[in-house]
């Protein structure tokens, strides 16, 4: 018998150049996963409200190692 119970495939969803974060406008580089929707960050403002979102937060996707990688502009 199937019994329809899959494992939760989490997909790779990588933030491009065009999320931009909700404070500012910068490139965002953290998604937050909230119940009422997503949030956008830059590393700064996730800096500033990653802590206070997190405890509440369903994911938090955090590509700001990547801040480090493209130091560029
Ligand atoms: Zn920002």
């Amino acid at each position: 018998m199937d019994d329809g119970v899959s494992t939760t495939v989490v997909e790779p969803v990588q933030l491009t150049a065009s999320d931009r974060c909700d404070a500012c406008g910068a490139r965002a580089y953290v998604r937050v996963e909230l119940e009422s929707g997503s949030l956008l960050f830059c590393g700064h403002h996730a800096n500033q409200h990653l802590e206070k979102l997190a405890p509440t937060a369903k994911h938090v996707h955090d590509e700001r190692h990547r801040l480090t990688e493209e130091s560029a502009s």
